[in-house]
């Protein structure tokens, strides 16, 4: 399950999210989105470091990045199957 999710078309390039994050788990690409930005990007590998904490997508002035985290009951429930 990925826990960030950057919407790269909505991305600015603007590297709030790359200092705002404690992991250093963001950092820019290496492509332009439709905006001529460079989006912020976050390494497949490196979603299962990231804590959820979402110091990232408070940061965002553009609301592109959401975090999700596990729910303890659903992976409860899901165990008791
Ligand atoms: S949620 Fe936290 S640990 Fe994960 S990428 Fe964002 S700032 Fe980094
Ligand atoms: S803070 Fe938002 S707009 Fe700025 S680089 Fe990160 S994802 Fe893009």
């Amino acid at each position: 399950m990925l826990k960030v999710v950057i919407e790269e078309e909505r991305c600015k390039g603007c590297a709030l999210c790359v200092d705002a994050c404690p992991a250093h788990l963001i950092a820019l690409g290496s492509r332009f989105n439709c905006h001529g930005a460079i989006p912020a990007i976050i390494a497949e590998c490196d979603q299962a470091r990231c804590t959820s904490c979402a110091m990232c997508a408070r940061m965002c002035p553009d609301a592109a990045i959401s975090i999700y985290r596990e729910l303890k009951a659903l992976q409860d429930a899901d165990s008791r199957q």
